[in-house]
């Protein structure tokens, strides 16, 4: 058990941090999702709800820099959407005088690469009053606590990652109960104990509840403003922007299907969720299916495992069915899976408990059915292990199916093995 444990742990990292960097994007775990959004759209949803902003537009050509530029008052700033930290220090940050300048600076800033993000769009927005001081507010949603949270401090700016590392005491964290919310009681609480100054606490405090607002109207994971600015007049701004969405509301949430850039979503991905599957692409050659969330997990530890001694074959993608696994859920699940043209053998790891194995190899073979009636003939080689409730069932079903491109092998390491040694053949 031990030299087990040992030996597996590099592969949990793998298959865990492939997912984690997945999850920049949407967070994948079963039943929870986010969509980041970019600034502009953050922007538009402050303004909803009276966070105090500037106004902006987002174009795609240098060239319509100019007419915003106008628009505003003949200066702005040039700001690159691109959903990562840190665009001022990259230079995606620039301050235009004019409309000629404008349209000079957003030829510089799009096609940037800022930390492996193009850009394709800047946002032109009011340039901002000289700005005095720069503070950092956000609220996010505590899991490890159960409960929200306020992060706020007085040295917000470029720097805040910094002032966090270095001088904690310098970011207030306040606890915020979820059916209280943000009275202007608890705003107080949170001015006092960031250390706001007396000449802004008014309305920084206004701010704090209008953000609170935006938070739970929208059914956010996540809004951070930083740099919630005072300027000279001594009005606060919120200058920047950084709202996460929680797609499990969007039931609730008609407006925010807009919100998603379905440019950047993988299309193996979005065919997916059209579906309904839980699915994330990833970069290997063995395409997994399995019913949990944890099981498939491990599905791709036990994978990327097997696949070193088969010239390094990796994982292909994480799709979870779930508990049903239909024949409909099957059939939509391999229907994908063999539309990835990375994919050279699919492993179908299923764990019987209240779906008993026999009911899914009835699936799987009634997937096989529907997928030839389409046209969409199998290909590639499956690799099918059953265990659990009613395995025995399960096999004989599949046994006597007799499919020709369908191998059956009853332990988890033996039909991941064999799933990397047929996608290597290939
Ligand atoms: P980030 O670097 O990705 O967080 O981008 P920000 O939108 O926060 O911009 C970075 C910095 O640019 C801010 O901290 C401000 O100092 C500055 N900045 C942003 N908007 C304006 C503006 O309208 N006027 C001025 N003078 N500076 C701005
Ligand atoms: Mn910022």
């Amino acid at each position: 058990m031990q030299t087990q444990t040992c030996r597996r742990s590099p592969q949990t990292t793998n298959a865990t941090d492939a997912i984690a960097m997945k999850r920049d994007r949407r967070d994948t775990e079963k039943g929870r999702t986010r969509v980041d959004l970019f600034e502009y759209q953050a922007r538009d949803l402050f303004a909803k709800h009276g966070v105090p902003v500037l106004a902006g537009e987002v174009i795609d050509t240098p060239e319509a820099a100019r007419a915003v530029t106008e628009r505003l008052g003949g200066k702005s700033v040039v700001k690159a959407q691109v959903k990562v930290g840190g665009r001022g220090k990259a230079g995606g940050v620039k301050l235009a005088d004019s409309g000629d300048d404008a349209v000079e600076k957003a030829g510089q800033i799009l096609g940037m690469d800022i930390k492996g993000h193009t850009v394709h769009k800047v946002m032109i927005a009011e340039l901002a009053p000289e700005i005095a001081e720069e503070y950092y507010v956000s609220y996010l949603l505590d899991r490890t606590n159960r409960t929200f949270l306020c992060i706020a401090s007085v040295e917000g700016g470029m720097d805040i990652e910094e002032v966090a590392a270095n001088r904690p005491e310098a970011v207030a964290k306040i606890a915020v109960d979820a059916n209280a919310g943000v009275t202007p009681e608890k705003a107080r609480e949170i001015v006092e104990a960031a250390k706001f100054p007396a000449d802004v606490a008014d309305k920084i405090a206004d701010v704090l509840q209008t953000l609170w607002k935006t938070f739970v109207a929208e059914d956010a994971l996540l809004v951070e403003v930083n740099p919630l600015a005072k300027v000279a007049s001594g009005d606060i701004l919120a200058l920047d922007g950084k709202v996460s969405l929680d797609a499990n509301a969007d039931f609730r949430q008609p407006e925010h299907e807009a919100l998603e850039d379905k440019d950047a979503a993988n299309p193996l991905e979005a065919a997916a969720k059209a579906k309904g599957l839980n699915y994330v692409k990833l970069d290997g050659e063995v395409g997994i299916i399995g019913n949990g969330a944890g099981l498939v997990m491990s599905t791709l530890d036990v994978v990327a495992y097997a696949g070193e001694n088969h010239g390094g074959v990796k994982p292909a993608n994480f799709l979870d069915i779930g508990g049903g696994a239909s024949a409909e859920v099957m059939a939509n699940g391999l229907e994908i899976i063999l539309g990835d043209p990375d994919v050279k053998s699919v492993f179908v790891n299923v764990f019987g408990g209240i779906t008993a194995c026999d009911e899914v190899a009835n699936g799987i073979v009634q997937a096989l059915e529907l997928l030839s009636s389409k046209g969409e003939e199998v290909t590639k080689p499956l690799v099918v292990r059953l265990d659990g409730n009613n395995a025995e069932l399960g096999r004989k079903i599949l046994s006597d199916a007799n499919h020709p491109l369908v191998q059956r092998v009853d332990t988890m390491d033996g039909a991941a093995d064999k799933a990397a040694e047929l996608a290597a053949a290939k």
